[in-house]
């Protein structure tokens, strides 16, 4: 059987790949494997990315997910920090030649544009939850910006990022991956669908850009706004805000002075960060 652009059915089950190479998941890299090429061929799905894309996977482990990418016939970059997993995936990459490059490294500190030749790119990663929170900033107010991201995160950080204004997940991740991008959670995933499993439920999250997507400095300042106003949601924002403009920067953005952080949907957000920016040039 040929699945897609390259033939990968005759590599052997991930559980005995990882028995031959004796890897065990090791806590330290938020390893926690899916195993299950049904599931992983699902996230692939959910991502859109197929023959002439460029995907950069973080953390692709024993490559359950790698697999399900390189059958799309996408052009995979795989980004892995644990070096055991080395001689394991460059099987895989023998096994579709040309179509998949590994870089042993921490995801935190890639140059996309590099990985990708400065050409578009897209992210699908089941994200180690140790740094996912890091690594959804990075690619959503960075310099390199995604086509699409598609990631696997812990339940509680993925309702954070669609959440809705008012809600008890809505803050800063909401407001800086809705100022940015469209996000919707589009797979739930149990945790006994993990090896070892998680403590918690997972589920995937796609985001992809806004169309406009505020410039650096509007971003810069939301971040700014964002981390004072949410470091402190209880209070009024006139008090929160204080050392960034209080009430004068209120009045500006047209928000009513009695509100609260979690009372400002991302309109809102973003006009304070023009309040404040208007305010600094003036
Ligand atoms: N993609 C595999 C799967 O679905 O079975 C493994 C997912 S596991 C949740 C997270 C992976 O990210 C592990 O392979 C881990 O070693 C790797 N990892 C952890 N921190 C990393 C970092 N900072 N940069 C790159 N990879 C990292």
């Amino acid at each position: 059987m040929s699945l897609g652009r390259v033939s990968l059915e005759t590599l052997p089950p991930l559980r005995d790949v990882l028995a031959e190479h004796g890897l065990m998941a090791k806590k330290a890299f938020g390893q926690h494997f899916l195993l299950d090429l049904n599931i992983t061929r699902k996230i692939a799905r959910l991502a859109e990315v197929g023959a002439g894309d460029r995907v950069i996977e973080v953390g692709p482990g024993p490559g359950g997910l790698t697999r399900a990418l390189l059958e799309t016939g996408a052009q995979v970059i795989a980004v892995e920090k644990d070096p055991r997993f080395g001689p394991l995936l460059e099987d895989l990459a023998a096994a579709a030649p040309g179509a998949l490059t590994l870089e042993v490294a921490d995801a935190l500190d890639a140059d996309e544009a590099a990985l990708t030749g400065g050409q578009p790119g897209h992210v699908v990663s089941n994200l180690p939850y140790n740094v996912g929170t890091a690594l959804l900033i990075k690619w959503l107010t960075g310099p390199w910006r995604p086509a699409s991201m598609t990631l696997m995160f812990q339940k509680e950080v993925a309702q954070r990022v669609v959440a809705p204004v008012d809600g008890d997940a809505y803050g800063r991740l909401a407001v800086i991956a809705q100022a940015t991008s469209h996000a919707a959670i589009v797979m739930d995933v149990p945790a006994r669908a993990f090896t070892p499993p998680p403590k918690v439920e997972s589920a995937v999250v796609r985001l992809t850009p806004l169309a406009e997507r505020p410039s650096p400095a509007r971003l810069d300042a939301l971040q700014k706004i964002t981390a004072a106003a949410f470091g402190q949601r209880r209070k009024m924002l006139r008090a929160s805000l204080k050392a960034l403009g209080g009430e004068a920067l209120i009045e500006a953005a047209g928000l009513d002075p009695q509100a609260r952080a979690e009372t400002v949907d991302v309109a809102g957000f973003l006009r304070l960060a023009d309040a404040w920016l208007a305010a600094r040039s003036a």
